[in-house]
């Protein structure tokens, strides 16, 4: 017999319906919840890692433009990301 893939429980399966792997919604929520958690904390992992942001966005913007401002020479990665949000903001204000 198939078992709830959360919390073990025995499942009862209606003849002629998909077959459950939860035995109830609170448990198939708490489950897929789980897993979330830990994608979402391997992401903040990343993120938090300057070393690993840097690669995502190599320093190949120099002379490029954004949003019709020149942008300045040898920022990249989160440094860039911040400059332009910057940038966002301050035409936001006018
Ligand atoms: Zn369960």
């Amino acid at each position: 017999m198939d078992k709830c893939k959360h919390c073990g429980k025995e499942l009862t399966h209606v003849e002629g319906r998909k077959k459950k792997a939860f035995c109830d919604v609170n448990c198939r929520n708490k489950f897929f919840y789980a897993k979330n958690k830990k994608l979402v904390q391997d992401a903040k992992k990343t993120l938090s890692n300057p070393a690993a942001a840097v690669i995502v966005e190599p320093n190949s913007t120099t002379g490029d433009e954004f949003m019709g401002v020149r942008v300045p020479e040898g920022l990249a990665g989160i440094q860039l990301a911040v400059w332009k949000n910057n940038i966002k903001l301050g035409k936001k204000k006018k």
